[in-house]
């Protein structure tokens, strides 16, 4: 077997000493990913290489690289030792594999001691393709509509003719762990994503309100959380009551400061689970001005009742923007089932935009034990754990 897949990162590049602790953490995650669909996975000189099992589906290869943070990009190429001879028989090969009218062979060596230079190689291939094709095509340097790749290593060639694009960002795993207040709305999967690719291992909390109950509510969130699986391969979700909490609330809180009480508190439920998690930061999917919970004053105080930082990565996206996102990430069908959240659920015709924290605090403070409310939803929620597709199915 001559297939390779290549895989390609940037800014992991760039990472000096660290480079190999964070190549190191992309080849475990590809490992992971693929599972028994590969054979072998090797950091090989600025790149890594996995040769696919016997037999591998080169459609579920691609699905699983194409989520995977850190990879820019990957190709399902095949490998040819490194003569000339060879490369211009592999290419012919991949050309003859394509219907086009233009092509153009893009070389490159990190083996500087290979006799031809990266243009020489290309020219050369290039003209061995045409010669022997067996139909008329042209080169065309700028516009072809194919490309084949050649990249000469210091132990064999490979050769591709597409980039697939991946995420980009950092490995997940390397950034430390954030909580990530779930609500199954399409903006908090989004903005978990969005982490994700930051390099950070994300666990989901979801705060259930009573009006959740009903059959298959949270069936939805662990959609969602299966979903995002794929891209961070294992995650932990817990999901919270809140009725107890709610009931006190409508009881003490006039109704138009509900919904900020109400995020308060999920903030206050939130940081209790970071410290039993070690998690360093919140992650919500909060944008500005997108809804009344959502103004600067309202974002202050919901933050307020925060011990750890907030970090909201859709802040400056519109609706739009998210919905976009969410679709390519696959999130989107998911959250745009009904399901009636915290929110929406007892929102007051006219909620509160510019809240004071003080008057809120006033309010809070006149609700008994809502300290120990707080230590007893945390107390009760429940824990799931998901694993990613090539864990857990064996392929
Ligand atoms: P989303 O699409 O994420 O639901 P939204 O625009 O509907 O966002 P809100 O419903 O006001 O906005 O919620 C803002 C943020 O508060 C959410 O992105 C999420 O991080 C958090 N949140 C809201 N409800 C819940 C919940 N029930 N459990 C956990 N987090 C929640
Ligand atoms: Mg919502």
């Amino acid at each position: 077997m001559n297939d390779r897949i290549v895989i390609h990162y940037d800014e992991i590049a760039l990472k000096g000493k660290n480079r190999r602790y964070f190549e190191e953490a992309l080849a475990k995650n590809v490992r992971t990913a693929l599972g028994p669909l590969s054979q072998s996975v090797q950091r090989l000189y600025g790149r890594i290489v996995c040769t696919p099992g016997e037999g591998a589906d080169r459609e579920v290869i691609r699905e699983r690289l194409r989520r995977l943070p850190g990879i820019v990009h990957f190709s399902l190429g095949i490998a040819a030792p490194k003569d000339m001879n060879a490369l211009g028989a592999r290419a012919l090969e991949i050309a003859q594999a394509h219907h086009f009218e233009s092509f153009a062979v893009k070389a490159r060596r990190s083996d500087k001691s290979f006799p031809l230079n990266s243009a020489e190689i290309g020219a050369e291939v290039g003209a061995h393709v045409l010669r022997n094709l067996g139909r008329e095509v042209k080169v065309d340097l700028t516009h072809p509509e194919l490309r084949i790749f050649i990249e000469v290593t210091h132990t064999e060639a490979f050769l591709y003719g597409e980039k697939i694009k991946g995420p980009g960002g950092l490995p997940t795993g390397t950034a430390g762990k954030v909580l990530s207040s779930l609500s199954g709305g399409i903006d908090s999967p989004v903005a978990s994503w969005m982490m994700m690719k930051r390099g950070v291992e994300v666990v989901f909390v979801h705060i259930r309100n009573e009006t959740q109950f009903a059959h298959g509510a949270v069936g939805k969130i662990e959609d969602l959380v299966r979903t995002l699986t794929e891209v961070q391969l294992r995650s932990k979700l817990y999901i919270v009551p809140f009725g107890e909490l709610q009931r006190r609330i409508i009881a003490f809180v006039p109704a138009k400061y509900r919904m900020i009480v109400y995020r308060r508190f999920m903030m206050k439920i939130l940081g209790k689970v970071a410290r039993r998690e070690k998690a360093k930061a919140i992650v919500t999917g909060d944008s500005l001005a997108q809804v009344a919970s959502q103004t600067l004053d309202n974002l202050r105080c919901i933050q307020a009742a925060a011990d750890l930082p907030v970090l909201s990565p859709l802040i400056g996206l519109n609706k739009e923007e998210t919905v976009v996102l969410a679709r390519q990430i696959g999130t989107f069908d998911s959250s745009a089932v009904p399901y009636p959240d915290c929110c929406s659920f007892m929102i007051a015709p006219h909620p509160e935009t510019r809240a004071e924290l003080e008057e809120i605090e006033r309010y809070e403070a006149a609700i008994d034990d809502a300290e120990a409310m707080v230590a007893e939803a945390v107390a009760q929620a429940e824990v799931r754990k998901f694993v990613a597709s090539g864990k857990s199915a064996g392929g």
